[in-house]
């Protein structure tokens, strides 16, 4: 199959982003775009002083009602667009913030961001031990990936536990256009262990405004670079799961 056209990771006036989800999706649609995913902010560290966030449930639930409204919108017009529901969650936010205001199975895609350490590692592997010890809910658990992950911090240490987290929680690995240096050559050792232990890649670009909502060739061409067509293609089989 041909790559479809995707673009995970976009902000909203839900958190920093300069547009509304009613003018990305019109957008999307003229610029034929096949999958997005509305990533808002979602943090309880400095961020959240510096820039607006989901930071309660009622707001929560409103962006989510609005991409829904914006669901029905599609299936109405029949266009080819799909929207999922995300989030990026900066994992320097306390543990028990997340956990009271974030629940998973409302979402398609949980992004993580920052993540540096071994430490966060083992916040990551907790929050999700928690969100699925919650068996009231029958929807699908969400899609976990590593928002605009940087390799760097991992290539001196920690690089076997990394890959065996990846695989064991099935992480998907972000191919943010805004930050080709985390896609550097100098990672490819990194890459190839993405590919061959079959970790999902997706692409995003971190879209704070229309203007950039297109702007994802950079992360296709890292893609192909390391000949992670496949894995790319592991992601849009799980995307399309999870529409019906
Ligand atoms: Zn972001």
């Amino acid at each position: 199959m041909s790559l479809p056209k995707l673009n995970l990771h976009i902000h909203t006036t839900y958190s920093d982003g300069k547009n509304t989800v009613n003018q990305i999706v019109k957008t999307a649609i003229k610029l034929g775009l096949d999958y997005i995913c509305i990533t808002d902010h979602f943090s309880s560290s400095w961020k959240s002083k510096i820039i607006p966030t989901l930071n309660n449930l009622d707001k929560i639930e409103r962006y989510l009602e609005e991409i829904s409204h914006c669901q029905a919108y599609i299936l109405k017009k029949n266009r080819k667009l799909y929207i999922f529901k995300g989030v990026e969650i900066d994992i320097s936010s306390s543990e028990s913030f997340i956990i009271n205001n974030i629940h998973p199975y409302k979402f398609d895609l949980i992004l993580f961001e920052y993540l540096e350490n071994l430490e966060g590692i083992a916040f990551i592997k907790n929050l999700i031990a928690t969100w699925k010890r919650d068996r009231r809910n029958r929807n699908k658990f969400p899609l976990l990936g590593l928002a605009h992950f940087d390799p760097s911090f991992f290539m001196l240490g920690g690089f076997n536990v990394l890959l065996g987290f990846l695989k064991q929680y099935n992480i998907i690995i972000e191919f943010n256009s805004s930050y080709p240096r985390f896609y550097s050559r100098k990672y490819e050792t990194f890459f190839n262990k993405v590919k061959k232990n079959g970790i999902m890649v997706s692409i995003g670009c971190d879209s704070h405004h229309l203007a950039n909502l297109k702007d994802v060739e950079g992360a296709y061409k890292m893609i192909k670079y390391y000949n992670l067509e496949d894995n790319l293609k592991n992601l849009i089989k799980s995307l399309e799961m999870r529409k019906n």
